[in-house]
């Protein structure tokens, strides 16, 4: 059975004392027998601290938020899987569109990186979401296909059960604007119907689909009460401890 996941993405925020301050209160406020994992994505600089602070909680989890598309060797600045993969990390972001816009990342790249970190055992949560453009063009659904067959659909039944998949429209990023929950619904319908052609239904089923784009504490029961989102990717509402807190007791 599929996996009810909430994950907090704090991209380049939080100092590392603020962010030992905000995993100790999340520690403490939630309750970890409620049946859903919770996931921090620290800076790199804090991976470790963070992994180490939820090491006695089957249910807290940790990932980076990128990983490098070469293996190992002269790339200054640039941090592997396996290096991650060494701190006992489960997953890893892939995707997010920050470093598909900022970085130009592409799909062929996330394919690289895709790759890599299955190699060195870690689980990838990988985003995938369209420009306001495209959906006012009509074309999301077909990019947002496009996305998963570049980056994704390469991978046998065995290795896309390593893969948690983040729907995150880009006009809902850090913009306030939420998806409605219909409107998120209808593309995690899409996702888990492509992936039942690509797979079948039951790696479908098992597939955890969660949403991002503004998702907060008002929203987030509502998102959280259809049948296709499994949890959310959580940027700005993850960097205060009570509104995440509200978010990952949402189900
Ligand atoms: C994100 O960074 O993935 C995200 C969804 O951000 P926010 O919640 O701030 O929109």
């Amino acid at each position: 059975m599929r996996k009810n996941i909430v994950v907090g993405n704090w991209k380049m925020n939080l100092n590392r004392e603020e962010g030992i301050k905000l995993v100790e209160e999340v520690i403490s406020l939630v309750s970890t027998d409620n049946n859903v994992e919770v996931v921090f994505s620290p800076s790199f600089l804090y991976l470790h601290k963070v992994n180490k602070m939820c090491a006695n909680y089957n249910l807290l989890q940790t990932a980076s938020q990128n990983i490098s598309h070469n293996e190992r060797g002269a790339f200054t600045g640039e941090v592997s899987s396996q290096m991650v993969n060494s701190l006992n990390v489960k997953y890893t972001i892939l995707g997010h569109s920050e470093r598909r816009e900022y970085f130009n990342e592409t799909n062929i790249e996330l394919k690289q990186k895709v790759d890599l970190s299955l190699k060195n055992n870690l689980e990838i949560i990988f985003c995938c979401g369209e420009s306001l453009n495209q959906r006012e063009s009509g074309v999301h659904f077909d990019w947002i296909k496009q996305q998963l067959t570049e980056s994704v659909f390469h991978l046998t039944e065995k290795e896309f059960e390593k893969i948690v998949i983040a729907y995150e429209p880009i006009w809902a990023i850090g913009t306030g604007v939420t998806a409605s929950s219909d409107q998120a619904e209808e593309i995690h319908q899409f996702v888990r119907n492509v992936i039942t052609e690509k797979y079948n239904e039951n790696i479908a089923e098992n597939t955890s689909i969660l949403y991002g784009g503004s998702c907060n504490p008002t929203n987030a029961k509502e998102l959280f009460s259809k049948k296709n989102i499994d949890g959310g990717l959580i940027g700005g509402a993850s960097l205060n401890a009570e509104n995440f807190t509200r978010i990952i007791k949402s189900f």
